[in-house]
This record gives C-alpha cells, sequence and structure tokens, in this order.
C-alpha cells in the first residue's frame, strides 16, 4: 500500500498535488513519501518484535539523507556496501551499533574507516579479505566482529543481473568452503567471529528460495557450534519482492513466518537488510511529455526523463506503471514511451496500452523508490535531476536539481592546452 493516489482527479503524494511540486521546482524530479516509507518498516519491523532482531535498511537502495533520516528515526539500522555510505548513514543518525557492512570489494581503507566508527558487522565474502582486516583491526587494537556470508547456491528465480546466491556467483563463500573460511577467522588475531551471513538476491517473487536458503544457514550454523564456534548473529539479508504493477510478491507477514520458523531454537540475533521493500513503493518519478511522435507503426511518448534518470528499465527489464498526473477516461491505445537519450535502450515501456497524452502533460512513474535516484548519471550531459520528500500537506526538496555550472565545474581542462 502507498499513499500516491489521485484527488479530485489529480495524483497526489500524499496531500500534495504532484503538479503543483513539477509548478515550482521543475521535472522531472523523484518523489519520496514519508507516510509510506514509515508504513513499510513498520510493518516489517512489527512482524519481528516477538524476537531479537535488528534491521538494516540496505542503503544501497536510496540512500537520500532524507529517507535515511525518516529511517533512522523509525530505528532503523544499515547495511552499507562503501565507506560513502557509511558516512551517509552516520549523517542521518544511524548509530555504527546498528551498522553491517557488505560487498565483495572492500578496501583497506573502508576497512579502517569502519573500524574508527566500530561497526556492528562485517560481512566477510572471501580469505584475501579475512586476511587484510584482520591486518588493520590489529594494526588499530581493535577486532573486527565479521560474519562469513556464505552461499548456498539456491536459484532465487529473479533477473539474472540481480541473482547473487547460485554457484557462479561472485559473492559470499561457497558453503563448502566456508568452514575453512571460518576456521582461519578463528586464527586470525584481528577477528571476532560473531555470526552467519546470506543474500540471495533482489526482487525474489516466492518464498521457496528463501526457505531453502535458509535451511541450509540453520544446517550450517548447528555445525559451526558443532566445531566449537560462537554464532550469535544470523544475518539473512534482503531481497523480498515488491508488486510493480505485475504480479503479487509474498507479504512481510509470509516472509516473517518463514524466516521465523526456519531459525527458531538457534538463538540467534536475526539481522534483516531490506532495501527494495522498505522504498521501492515509496517513491515514483515524475517527468513531462516533451512530445507525442506518430511513426510509420507506433507512436511514441518522449518524455524528459530518461534511462539516466531511470535505468532499471533498459538494465533489469524493469516493468513500471505510467499514469497521467491528470486523471483521464479517454481510451487506449499502445504506445512506446521513451526519453531524449540518443542510445536505443532509451525506453521505459514498449507497446504500452494508455491514455493519449498530450505534449507538456506530466506522467507518473510508479514504484522509483529504489534503485531509482542512486543509479542515476549524466549520460548526454544531462543534470542529476532533484529529490523531492512529502510528509501529509508539506514537501522538502530533499536534493536540489544539479545546475550546469557544477556539470562543467566537475572537469578540468589540462594546462598544455
Ligand atoms: C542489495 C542488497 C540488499 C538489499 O536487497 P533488496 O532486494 O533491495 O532488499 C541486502 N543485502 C545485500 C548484501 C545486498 O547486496
Amino acid at each position: 500500500m502507498d499513499h500516491f493516489t489521485y484527488k479530485q482527479g489529480k495524483y497526489h503524494a500524499e496531500d500534495v498535488a504532484i503538479e503543483k511540486i513539477a509548478g515550482e521546482i521543475g521535472t522531472p524530479f523523484y518523489c519520496y513519501s514519508t507516510a509510506t516509507l514509515t508504513r513499510h518498516y513498520n510493518v516489517f519491523a512489527q512482524h519481528f518484535s516477538d524476537v531479537a532482531a535488528k534491521i538494516c535498511y540496505a542503503v544501497k537502495a536510496n540512500s537520500n539523507l532524507g529517507v535515511l533520516a525518516t529511517l533512522a528515526k523509525l530505528g532503523s539500522g544499515a547495511d552499507v556496501v562503501s565507506e560513502g555510505e557509511i558516512r551517509l548513514a552516520l549523517a542521518a543518525g544511524i548509530k555504527p551499533a546498528d551498522i553491517v557492512f557488505s560487498g565483495v570489494g572492500k578496501t583497506a581503507n573502508e576497512m579502517a574507516f569502519a573500524l574508527e566508527q566500530d561497526i556492528f558487522q562485517f560481512n566477510i565474502e572471501s580469505e584475501p579479505e579475512l586476511e587484510l582486516l584482520s591486518r588493520i583491526a590489529q594494526s588499530k587494537g581493535k577486532k573486527a566482529r565479521i560474519a562469513v556470508r556464505v552461499n548456498p547456491d539456491v536459484d532465487p528465480r529473479t533477473h539474472a543481473k540481480i541473482s547473487t546466491g547460485q554457484k557462479e556467483s561472485k559473492f559470499g563463500v561457497a558453503m563448502a568452503q566456508a568452514p575453512q573460511v571460518y576456521a582461519l577467522a578463528a586464527k586470525l588475531p584481528g577477528i571476532d567471529v560473531q555470526g552467519v551471513s546470506v543474500h540471495i538476491g533482489s526482487q525474489l517473487t516466492t518464498l521457496e528460495p528463501f526457505q531453502q536458503a535458509f535451511a541450509r544457514v540453520r544446517d550450517f550454523v548447528l555445525e559451526l557450534r558443532g566445531r566449537g564456534y560462537v554464532i550469535n548473529t544470523l544475518d539473512l539479508g534482503g531481497g523480498l519482492g515488491i508488486p510493480y504493477g505485475q504480479g503479487e510478491p509474498p507479504l512481510p507477514d509470509a516472509y516473517a513466518q518463514v524466516a521465523k520458523r526456519e531459525t527458531a531454537g538457534l538463538g540467534c540475533t536475526l539481522i534483516f537488510e531490506p532495501g527494495r521493500m522498505l522504498v521501492g513503493n515509496a517513491g515514483i518519478l515524475v517527468a513531462r511529455v516533451i512530445y507525442v511522435k506518430r511513426g510509420e507503426n507506433r507512436t511514441f511518448l518522449i518524455v524528459d526523463a530518461a534511462m539516466n534518470d531511470l535505468i532499471r528499465p533498459t538494465l533489469y527489464d524493469a516493468y513500471h506503471e505510467i499514469v497521467p498526473a491528470k486523471e483521464t477516461s479517454a481510451a487506449k491505445e499502445a504506445v512506446d514511451v521513451v526519453g531524449p537519450v540518443c542510445e536505443t535502450g532509451d525506453i521505459f515501456a514498449e507497446g504500452r496500452k494508455m491514455a493519449l497524452p498530450t505534449a507538456d502533460e506530466l506522467m507518473v512513474f510508479r514504484s522509483c523508490g529504489a534503485y531509482g535516484a542512486v543509479m542515476a548519471g549524466n549520460y548526454n550531459a544531462r543534470l542529476l535531476v532533484p529529490e523531492v520528500m512529502v510528509s501529509g500537506s508539506e514537501y522538502a526538496v530533499v536534493r536540489p536539481r544539479q545546475t550546469y555550472k557544477e556539470l562543467i565545474a566537475r572537469d578540468n581542462i589540462p594546462a598544455w592546452l
């Protein structure tokens, strides 16, 4: 459920008309709803209120400080994948004790920074990473608390580009190799083993892969304990899918039941890293129609947002619902919704049935809160679009539109010219 809807024929984010924001800051822009974000966090958290659990929002889904601060206030921790994300999480008020650090390529500098902040846990993905972390921790007279991210070799049945838990994946350590990684960890002077972690992919639309992965991890925790390791935390990752207007992924309630059932009696503090599930449907992208172009046998809706603003359709074949900001009951026809970027892949939707808008009309791309603005770039020298956050009848620009001055100032002309 989200708080984006028509009121008296005009699309609103909570109590603010999209048309009003567009009139004041221009298009395109991302818009996030505080009420939706709050609802999603609370629904998720509530299902784990009866067990020891930490919810560490996956910052990479949307790292805007307004979003992070909203979640921090609700009690969320953070799952981060870079020093930049640690710094953003801290700036938003998330406590180091609620931060877990994931990723296959943590650098020495990033490890040093995370250790100085005394974050809760490093999720380790290889032996060389473990050795480097131990050396850095030792040089600082500290011990790094770690979990090893295991790869349960489960097919998450999602898009290939967001599958992470199969044998061929660069992520995690194979179940068969994991015992030797724990043996190494136990010997290293800068390392404190505290848990096990797993994350099998994103936008999962069925529960079975989670169930299989969690069951394998549960057995593995018991095996490690049998070998004498103390395992207190179990990080079950993120990945729960959201409805994008097609299909109905499992609800958080059903997901929580599986997670709790598969880990019952272990006595571990559970860690969850939901990203998309919290922010995906809490954001929209608003664009304006530039032209309606009647081709020989196709009609193109050319909008002022493009693949550099929202890359999901071209990168993941993602589906986003697209609706006009002005409600209409006009007859629908098939159109291709495209951006102005000079790439054939700059297509948001092909053959989509919709009432044909006119030039200058506002269009709303739904479910753009996750992996939207964070993946934006400047391709075609297009400015990064602003982000706004709505709360009730108020809105705030949480990131202003980039300016052409900033765009040009990014580069230097060499002195010899
Ligand atoms: C991306 C990622 C997540 C979040 O995934 P969602 O599908 O957005 O929930 C969680 N944990 C790790 C390690 C990730 O890489």
